[in-house]
């Protein structure tokens, strides 16, 4: 099944979307951190995108296209995907819908939907840690690694991103609200939605998840 988590930053998308992958089996497909990679490589694709991701604004429809029809072609993704952070905007949801009916998967399967209030967002996004190396994210309070700076997973250095610093979560909030908000109303005219409230702890939030995932494999 093809799942989409949709959500302002902070939400818990990339944090749900990696315990759904572990549990199910399906590759979690995060383009936040495929541009991430790129950026790290130094790549011509990270090259193009540095100073948007560091400003806070969103790569171009047609390169995120790509970056996506790529990674779903590979035969990982045949038997579906967790995607986090795409699509972001209408062009992206119009083009993901056609892409997944021209590949013969025919369509989104679920959208889930993490609704947490600002203040609580921009908590969250101060206190991220992120590997650069595996893509696990932790948080200093509520999922701390076990050393501030060095990944559980793989022992990578962990970091802040640089647009997890405060001005650039307000404009990734304006940017959300502007571009990704109104793909809540475009999926839920099209029926496949469900609405999480994303505060509780990571562990009840995915009880909901989950149940939510179940529901729509059985329909
Ligand atoms: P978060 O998980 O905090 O919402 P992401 O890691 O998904 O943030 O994305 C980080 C940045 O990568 C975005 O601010 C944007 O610049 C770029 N990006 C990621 N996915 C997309 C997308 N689908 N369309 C455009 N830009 C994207
Ligand atoms: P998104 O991908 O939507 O931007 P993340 O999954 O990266 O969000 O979560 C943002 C931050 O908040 C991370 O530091 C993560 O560890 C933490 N976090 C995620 N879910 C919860 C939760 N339910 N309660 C507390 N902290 C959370
Ligand atoms: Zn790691």
């Amino acid at each position: 099944m093809m799942i989409v988590f949709l959500g302002p930053p902070g939400a818990g998308k990339g944090t749900q979307a990696a315990k759904l992958s572990a549990k199910y089996g399906l590759p979690k497909v995060s383009t936040g951190d495929m541009l991430r990679q790129a950026v790290a490589a130094g790549s011509q694709l990270g090259q193009q995108v540095k100073a948007i991701m560091d400003a806070g604004d969103l790569v171009d429809d047609q390169t995120m296209g790509e970056v996506v029809k790529e990674r779903l072609a590979q035969p990982d993704a045949a038997g579906g995907v967790v995607m986090d952070g795409y699509p972001r905007t209408r062009v992206q949801a119009e083009f993901f819908d056609q892409l997944l009916t021209d590949s013969g998967r025919g369509g989104v399967g679920l959208v889930l939907l993490l609704t947490v209030a600002e203040d609580l967002l921009v908590d969250r996004l101060s206190k991220r840690r992120v590997c650069l190396q595996c893509g696990a994210n932790y948080h200093l309070e509520f999922k701390a690694p076990v050393s501030d700076d060095v990944c559980d997973c793989c022992a990578g250095g962990l970091i802040q991103r640089d647009d997890d610093k405060e001005d650039v979560v307000r404009e990734r909030l304006r940017v959300y609200r502007e571009l990704t908000e109104p793909l809540v109303a475009y999926y839920r005219a099209w029926g496949h939605l469900r609405e999480i409230d994303g505060t509780d702890s990571i562990e009840d939030v995915f009880t909901r998840v989950d149940a939510a995932v179940a529901r729509a494999a059985a329909a």
